[in-house]
């Protein structure tokens, strides 16, 4: 008697980190026909990340497509979560066969806070179904599929110290910025990354980043000259709306940093530190205030 052979159920599983990224510098330098704005930016990978784990199943009766879990119960699981549409995105240009595609997501990098934390976990799902299915992408290939989802997730997938042009996804590389502390404070408000963006339209910009003066710092690898250099005009727009922003930077810079800044459109605010035991103190003392602190490093 012969039986039907029993179809194995194989898995594959990787888990990948999602690195924050903070901005050095922050210029709009003009807007496209499109509506998009272009800008010059300074963008620094660090060390706080969410883990994103990425498990492929073949063989089951019934493939379940893409499913995303995160431990974060407000943030949504379905194609409105970057990491769900960059799957998604990967199985539609790769014409791979989607099956069951498991998506867990370790949520670290506070949401909407000008961290690209959902470009950052979109990234990393990219590159962990490009490697559990041996895709052979470049990474130009993955760069350009990554810039469908957002302007931040080409250079999510490189990380590094990076100058991003155009709308954010010319990316060339610079020297890594030398090691360093980063406090990172988020105070309890979200900002829409779209309407800081429509508000700096009508703002007038009298004093913007010397772009230029910090890729010499970061040539010299001159860790005062790139702290002197900090500067995003965006501030602009989320500090003159919420005074937290200027009062988290004065305490930085009372308690040691070396150089503050807000991030991307805000609100998280910064501080560099070459100094561990300055920035462990400050981060412990800020923590009280704002729950969303933390204390990382650049990578
Ligand atoms: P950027 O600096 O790139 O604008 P951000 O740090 O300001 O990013 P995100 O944390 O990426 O902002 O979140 C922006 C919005 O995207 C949030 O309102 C959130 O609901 C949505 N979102 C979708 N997917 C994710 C994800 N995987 N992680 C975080 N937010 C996500």
């Amino acid at each position: 008697m012969l039986f039907g052979k029993k179809q194995e159920i194989t898995n594959t599983e990787t888990t990948v980190y999602a690195r924050a990224k903070i901005n050095l510098t922050l210029d709009v330098t003009g807007k496209r026909e499109d509506g998009y704005h272009t800008v010059k930016m300074v963008m620094q990978s660090v060390a706080l990340h969410d883990e994103v784990r990425v498990t492929v199943t073949h063989g089951e009766k019934k493939p379940r497509g893409i499913v995303v879990r995160c431990n974060l119960p407000y943030l949504p699981v379905d194609e409105r979560n970057l990491a769900y549409r960059a799957a998604e995105l990967f199985y539609e240009s790769t014409g791979i066969l989607l099956e069951t595609c498991e998506i867990h997501i370790e949520k670290r990098i506070p949401v909407a806070a000008g961290l690209a934390g959902g470009s950052a976990d979109a990234a990393a799902v990219l590159r962990a179904l490009a490697s559990l299915h041996a895709a052979g992408l470049t990474d130009e290939e993955l760069c350009a599929m990554g810039l469908k989802l957002g302007a931040d997730v080409p250079f999510c997938l490189r990380g590094g110290t990076m100058l991003a042009e155009g709308i954010g996804e010319e990316l060339s590389a610079l020297p890594d910025m030398p090691h360093c502390w980063v406090v990172l404070c988020k105070p309890p408000f979200a900002v829409s990354t779209k309407e800081v963006y429509q508000a700096i339209d009508a703002v007038d910009i009298r004093q913007r980043p010397d772009t230029a003066g910090m890729l010499k710092a970061l040539d010299r690898g001159d860790f005062a000259g790139v702290c002197r250099r900090l500067s995003n005009v965006m501030e602009l727009v989320t500090a003159a709306k919420r005074r937290q922003i200027g009062e988290i930077k004065e305490f930085l810079a009372e308690n040691g940093a070396n150089g503050t800044l807000m991030s991307g459109s805000g609100p998280t605010v910064y501080g560099l530190f070459s100094d561990e035991g300055r920035a462990k103190t400050a981060a412990k003392m800020l923590g009280r205030r704002f729950a969303d602190t933390f204390l990382t490093e650049t990578v």
